[in-house]
């Protein structure tokens, strides 16, 4: 059973379509990286993936079909998205934010949840350093490291990343991508949406290639590295 698998999605926002019949699927223990160009409908597919736009087609969690589904809904399965916007509480302190992260499973009364704010410490020294720091005041990266930190701490068995590396300075990225290995080596499955293809590809196991909505290409992260349209458009190589 696949941990997602997506069917003839298809995201409208009135006479503009931003994803035309795109298929795709997420493997246990992988992770699978949507790169295209902006504008490409990477991030209406996630949207239209959690439930945040209206889309056609089929969506399969872990087996599962989901027609009604929402972000909150999907979270509490495990489903949880990161989004570009990072969307943290401004005025909140980084450790609130990153509680609020387990906010359904305290619902739940489940336990571990401290244990997993020390393991989130540890993957993120920084946000150790920074616990009572307000959320707002917090460097682009520090902000995105948090966004994933506050992700993890709903415990997720899929992780979906919108552009983390947008905005931020190299050395960051490579520390956020760093982070998205070892989450790989814990066995997270991942959707990673990226501009930055060069990153993403480096660290996925397959990835598809979107253009004006539409799936140009799919296939071995490695290949697709290497295959000289990928290289031409995407990479600055000729
Ligand atoms: P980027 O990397 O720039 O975020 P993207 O690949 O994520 O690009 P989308 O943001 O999904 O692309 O946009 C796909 C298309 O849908 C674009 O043409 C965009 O202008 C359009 N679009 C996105 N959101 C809306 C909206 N709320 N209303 C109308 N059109 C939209």
């Amino acid at each position: 059973m696949s941990v997602l698998e997506v069917e003839h999605l298809t995201v409208r926002y009135g006479a503009v379509e931003a994803v035309r019949d795109l298929s795709f699927r997420v493997e246990e223990g992988e992770v699978v990286t949507l790169i295209g160009p902006n504008g490409a409908g990477k991030t209406s597919t996630l949207l239209g993936l959690v439930g945040l736009v209206a889309a056609r087609g089929s969506v399969r969690y872990r087996g599962q079909a989901q027609p009604h589904r929402t972000p909150e809904a999907l979270s509490a399965q495990g489903l949880v998205l990161v989004p570009e916007k990072r969307e943290l509480f401004a005025s909140l302190s980084v450790e609130d934010n990153l509680l609020l992260g387990a906010f359904q499973r305290h619902q739940r009364r489940e336990s571990g949840i401290r244990a997993d704010l020390e393991w989130v410490y540890t993957l993120f020294p920084r946000l150790l350093e920074r616990r009572t720091q307000f959320a707002g005041t917090m460097s682009g990266g520090e902000q995105q490291m948090l966004a994933i930190g506050r992700a993890l701490m709903a415990r997720p068995k899929l992780l979906l990343l919108d552009e983390p590396s947008l905005g931020l300075a190299p050395l960051i990225v490579r520390e956020i991508f760093d982070i998205l290995g070892g989450l790989k080596r814990e066995g997270i499955p991942i959707l990673l949406v990226e501009q930055n293809a060069r990153m993403a590809l480096g660290l996925a196991d397959r990835g598809y290639v979107l253009e004006a909505g539409e799936l140009v290409m799919e296939g071995r992260a490695q290949d697709l590295l290497h295959d000289p349209r990928v290289l031409e458009s995407y990479l600055g190589l000729r």
